[in-house]
C-alpha cells in the first residue's frame, strides 16, 4: 500500500508527476514523509461580529453575494463577496481569480481563513483561503482553513494547498507505516508512536502535539544517522593499519625543539593522535581547530613518528601554494631529525633532508617515493593520481578539508593490504552539533585554544569616506615593517551577466574559466590602482588564478621573505597561508563574501606577535548583509561564528544538504544538542546489545535504505 506510486492517486496527473519527483515524492510513503516546515495558525474560529483588524482568523460563513468586477484601466478582475453568519457580515476580496464566482457559489457554506484588513469601507478579508464544508463535523474534514495549517516544502507547480489536498486523505494509511524503533527506546525517551506522529505532524491538534510528533520523527532520523556513523566506525576497526609504536624520546625531542611552547590543546591533540596510530586498525580523526590555532605542527609530530618508525606519511594540501608552504615549514621544524621530506606537485619536485633542500627531477623523486626512501611526502591531490605508489604508507594527513573519501584513501593504497591512518584538518571550525551528527563516524580532536601572545585582531568596517584615512593607516603599518594582504571583490556571475545585458538563455552559470578571467581583471585593476596611485612607493605584487602554479608559489615565497609589502589577491589566498609578519587584511567588497570565508581571510593575519587588523571595505552598506558583517566585526572566535553562520544560512546551505541527502527533520534538529545526544546514546546502547541488528529486522531494513540515500563525502 505504502509503495503505491503517486500516479495511481486520483489527483496526480502526468503534469504533476515530474514536479512531485523533484520533491522526492514517488509513492504514498514519500507523501506521508513529506513533512511540513511550519504551520499557519488558524486555530481561532470566530464569529463575524467578533472580528478584529489584523488578526489571523478562521470563520464559517455563508456566501450571500458574489460578483466579478473589472478594474478599469488595469487588466484585472476583482471578485467581491459578502460573507455572513448569524452575527453579521463582512466583505472578502480576491484579485484575478474570476472562476471563484463558480467555486464559491452564492448560498454555499464555506470555511474561510485569512487576515482581517482595514479598507476605505471598513474591515474586509483580503484573499482568504476557503474550503467547502460538506458535513456538520467540521474539524475532521477541513484541511486549508481551520486549525494548524501545514505549510510544506514546495516547488514550482506544487503548492502547499495541493499537498494538503493529497496528503490529508492518505493519513489513514499512517497506521500501515512500520515503527522501526525498539519499544524500550520509545519508552525510555518518552516518544509517541510513529503512526500517531505521522498524522499529527501533518494536521496537528495543537502546537504541543505538533512538537511531540516532530520530536519523535526527528529522533528517528537522528537515531539512524547515529547508527550509520557508529557502524561505519565499527567497520573501520575491522580493517588493518600499521601500528606505530609510541616513541617517547622522539616526541619529547620534537616538542622541545620547537621555537614555541605547544598549547595544552595542541599537546592533548597530539597525544590523542599518537595513541590512535598505535592501534592495529586505522585512525579516522578530525583535527578541528580555528584558523591559526596551529594544526600543522600537531600533524608534523605525527608524521615524524611514522617516518622515524620507518614508514611513510603523505601530507595533502588543497593548493600548490599551501603544499609549498607546508613543505617549507615542515622541513624547517623537522630539520634536526633524520627524515627525508619530498614535495610533489605539478610544478614542484623537491627534497629536503636534515635542513638541506634541493630540487630533483620529478621522475627521480617519484622513484625515491616508490622505493620508500622519502618518508614524508607533501603534495596536492596530484599525489594520488601520479605514478606514485608508496610501499609502506602508514599515515595520510589531509589539510583544509573535512573529509577524505574512502575511495580516495583506497587509491593511495594501491596494492597494500593496509589502510593508512587518517588525520584530516578542517578549513572551518565545525559547530558541535554538526560534529556530533554528520561527522559522527570520526573521532575529533579539538584545538579550542590559541597560541599564547596572540592579540585580538581588530576588525573594522570601512565606508567610502573613510578610505583615504585607512590607506594612510596601512602606509604607516608598512613603514613599521609590517605587510598587507588585499582581497579583491568576488565576482558574482549573476550580476555580471545582468550587467552585460546578455540574453536570458545565458542565465545558466558562467563558465569557471570566464569567471576566473573576470577575477583576474579585477585583481589587475586593483593592482594598477594600488601600485600607481595609492601606494606608488611601496612594493606591490599580485596573485590570481591565471598564474602558473610555479609563479604563484614564487610570489608567495617572496612575499613571505618580505620582498613585497602588499599582496593583492583573489580568494586564492583564502585557506592556510601563513605569513606571520602580515598584519593587515584589507578586503574590498566585503559584503560579497560569506561569513566563513571572511573569517578565513581574517585568519591570514594575527599569526605573529604584532597587533593585526582586518579592514572590511564595503561598497554599499546593504541591510541584508549587515548581520553577517556585524557578526564578523563583533566575534573573533571561529566556533562562535560557525554557529552563527549555521543559524543565518541554515544547515542546508551550510553543509550542502542537497548533495548529502540529509533528511529534513534531522537537519532542522541540528541545534538540539540534547536530542542528538539522546539519539547517540540509544544507538550505542542498541549496537552493544545487538551489533548486527539481527534482532531488529525492521530497523535493519530501514537503516539499509537510509544508508543508500545519505552520504556526506
Ligand atoms: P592553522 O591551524 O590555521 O593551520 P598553522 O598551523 O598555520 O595554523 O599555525 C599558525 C601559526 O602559528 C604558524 O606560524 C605557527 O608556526 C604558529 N604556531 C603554532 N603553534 C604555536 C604555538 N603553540 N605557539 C606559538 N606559535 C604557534
Ligand atoms: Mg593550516
Amino acid at each position: 500500500m505504502l509503495d503505491t506510486p503517486v500516479e495511481k492517486l486520483k489527483y496526480v496527473g502526468p503534469r504533476f508527476l515530474p514536479k512531485l519527483k523533484k520533491l522526492g515524492i514517488k509513492n504514498i510513503r514519500d507523501l506521508l514523509y513529506h513533512f511540513p516546515i511550519r504551520y499557519e495558525d488558524y486555530t481561532e474560529t470566530v464569529k463575524i461580529s467578533d472580528l478584529e483588524v489584523n488578526r489571523k482568523i478562521s470563520l464559517v460563513a455563508k456566501v450571500s453575494d458574489i460578483e466579478n468586477k473589472r478594474a478599469w484601466k488595469k487588466r484585472m478582475v476583482i471578485t467581491n463577496a459578502l460573507l455572513e453568519d448569524e452575527t453579521g457580515s463582512i466583505k472578502a476580496t480576491w484579485f484575478n481569480q474570476p472562476y471563484l464566482v463558480n467555486t464559491l457559489k452564492a448560498g454555499g457554506i464555506f470555511s474561510f481563513s485569512g487576515k482581517v484588513s482595514l479598507g476605505k469601507q471598513g474591515a474586509y478579508l483580503s484573499h482568504p483561503s476557503y474550503e467547502r464544508i460538506y458535513s456538520q463535523k467540521l474539524e475532521t474534514n477541513l484541511k486549508h482553513t481551520q486549525g494548524l495549517i501545514p505549510i510544506y516544502p514546495e516547488t514550482e507547480g506544487i503548492t502547499s494547498k495541493y499537498l494538503r489536498f493529497l496528503i490529508k486523505p492518505l493519513l489513514k494509511y499512517a497506521s500501515k507505516v512500520p515503527d522501526y524503533l525498539p519499544k524500550e527506546i520509545k519508552q525510555r525517551q518518552n516518544l509517541i508512536d510513529t503512526q500517531i506522529a505521522i498524522s499529527q505532524i501533518h494536521f496537528p491538534q495543537s502546537q504541543e502535539t505538533a512538537e511531540k510528533a516532530k520530536e519523535r520523527l526527528a529522533f528517528d532520523e537522528l537515531f539512524l544517522l547515529q547508527l550509520k556513523s557508529l557502524i561505519a566506525r565499527e567497520k573501520i576497526r575491522t580493517q588493518k593499519a600499521i601500528p606505530i609504536k609510541f616513541n617517547e624520546g622522539l616526541i619529547k625531542n620534537f616538542v622541545g625543539s620547537l621555537p614555541f611552547k605547544l598549547t595544552n590543546a595542541q599537546r592533548l591533540s597530539l597525544w590523542e593522535i599518537i595513541k590512535d596510530i598505535e592501534k592495529p586498525y586505522p585512525m579516522n580523526r578530525l583535527l578541528n581547530g580555528d584558523v591559526g590555532s596551529g594544526k600543522t605542527v600537531v600533524a608534523s609530530g605525527a608524521a615524524l613518528e611514522a617516518a622515524t618508525a620507518g614508514y611513510q606519511a603523505a601530507f595533502m594540501a588543497p593548493t600548490e601554494v599551501l603544499a609549498f608552504q607546508h613543505f617549507k615549514t615542515i622541513s624547517k621544524s623537522l630539520s634536526q631529525f633524520d627524515v627525508s621530506i619530498g614535495l610533489l606537485t605539478s610544478s614542484n619536485s623537491k627534497v629536503s633532508s636534515e635542513g638541506l633542500e634541493y630540487e630533483l627531477p620529478k621522475k627521480k623523486l617519484v622513484e625515491k617515493i616508490n622505493n620508500g626512501e622519502i618518508k614524508i611526502v607533501i603534495g596536492t591531490h596530484a599525489l594520488i593520481q601520479k605514478e606514485v605508489s608508496f610501499p609502506n604508507l602508514a599515515l595520510v594527513i589531509v589539510d583544509e578539508q573535512h573529509r577524505f573519501g574512502v575511495e580516495q584513501r583506497a587509491t593511495l593504497l594501491r596494492n597494500s593490504s593496509y589502510v593508512p591512518h587518517l588525520l584530516s584538518m578542517t578549513a572551518t571550525p565545525i559547530p558541535r552539533t554538526l560534529a556530533l551528527t554528520i561527522y559522527g563516524d570520526l573521532d575529533i580532536s579539538l584545538l579550542n585554544e590559541m597560541p599564547k601572545g596572540r592579540q585580538k585582531i581588530i576588525t573594522k568596517l570601512v565606508t567610502q569616506n573613510e578610505r583615504q584615512k585607512t590607506y594612510d593607516f596601512i602606509k604607516e603599518q608598512i613603514k613599521d615593517g609590517r605587510q598587507a594582504f588585499v582581497i579583491c571583490p568576488r565576482i558574482d556571475p549573476q550580476s555580471q551577466i545582468n550587467a552585460d545585458n546578455q540574453r536570458r538563455s545565458a542565465r545558466i552559470n558562467l563558465r569557471q574559466s570566464a569567471l576566473t578571467a573576470l577575477e583576474v581583471k579585477a585583481v589587475k585593476s586593483e593592482y594598477e590602482k594600488l601600485s600607481k596611485e595609492i601606494f606608488p612607493d611601496l612594493k606591490v605584487a599580485m596573485l590570481h588564478g591565471k598564474l602558473k602554479p610555479k609563479e604563484k608559489t614564487q610570489i608567495m615565497d617572496d612575499f613571505k621573505s618580505r620582498k613585497y609589502d602588499i599582496l593583492v589577491a583573489t580568494s586564492v589566498i583564502e585557506v592556510g597561508v601563513d605569513v606571520p609578519n602580515a598584519t593587515i587584511m584589507m578586503i574590498e567588497g566585503a559584503e560579497k563574501f560569506g561569513l566563513a570565508q571572511l573569517h578565513q581571510f581574517r585568519g591570514r593575519v594575527g599569526r605573529g606577535d604584532h597587533q593585526s587588523y582586518c579592514l572590511l571595505f564595503i561598497e554599499s552598506p546593504l541591510v541584508a548583509t549587515t548581520r553577517r558583517l556585524d557578526a564578523i566585526v563583533e566575534h573573533n572566535d571561529g566556533f562562535k561564528l560557525a554557529e552563527m553562520d549555521l543559524k543565518i544560512r541554515g544547515p542546508g546551505e551550510f553543509i550542502g544538504s542537497q548533495q548529502s541527502g540529509m533528511p529534513d527533520l534531522a537537519m532542522a534538529s541540528l541545534s538540539d544538542v540534547s536530542l542528538i545526544k539522546k539519539a547517540r546514546a540509544e544507538a550505542e546502547l542498541l549496537l552493544n546489545k545487538d551489533p548486527l541488528l539481527s534482532q531488529n529486522k525492521v530497523l535493519a531494513k530501514k537503516l539499509g535504505e537510509f544508508q543508500q540515500t545519505v552520504h556526506f563525502e
